[in-house]
């Protein structure tokens, strides 16, 4: 089932999402959801509270479907270990249209739970590490527009109030 992707605005993307206690199958189907969800949109990365569930699990394949062993489901992740430091151009699904440059660590290693409930860690660089932060951020009810500057996030919300206006968004 494809889940409309939950726009800026929605107080929900500004919540810290519930950990995940229940490794049944209903938490298998919400994953396969959130896989076909992310990649209806054009998305590598998706975090729950982006189709409404405020628990904290993200799904993630920066290969956009080129290499399925690539795919990468985080259940209560937590970022332990971050390196380096690099500016690169990132958009979000909840906030569709902009993009902006933002600096983030180089190289993260990520402890998360897998389907079943079990521990591994995983550690990613570049895009990957990048994906490792913006969704372990949507988890936390933050979004990437926090990490640039005051001046640009501004002008970025005054554009999506006139969007909201005309019903455009
Ligand atoms: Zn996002």
């Amino acid at each position: 089932m494809i889940y409309p992707i939950v726009k800026f605005g929605d107080p929900v993307l500004e919540t810290k999402a519930a950990p995940v206690t229940e490794f049944d199958a209903d938490l298998r189907k919400l994953l396969d959801d959130m896989f076909e969800s992310m990649y209806a949109a054009h998305g590598v990365g998706l975090a729950a509270p982006q189709i409404g569930v405020s628990r904290r699990i993200a799904v993630i394949d920066v290969t956009f479907k080129e290499d399925p062993k690539q795919k990468l489901v985080l259940i209560n992740p937590e970022i332990i270990h971050s390196e380096g430091r690099i500016s690169q151009n990132e958009g979000c699904l909840s906030i569709p249209e902009f993009r902006e440059n933002v600096t983030r660590p180089k190289k993260v290693t990520v402890r998360a739970q897998n389907a079943k409930g079990d521990f591994f860690e995983h550690t990613g660089e570049e895009l990957l590490a990048r994906a490792f932060c913006h969704e372990t951020d949507h988890l936390n009810g933050k979004l990437y527009i926090s990490h640039i500057s005051a001046l640009k996030r501004d002008l970025m919300k005054r554009k999506i109030r006139k969007l909201v206006k005309t019903g455009e968004w």
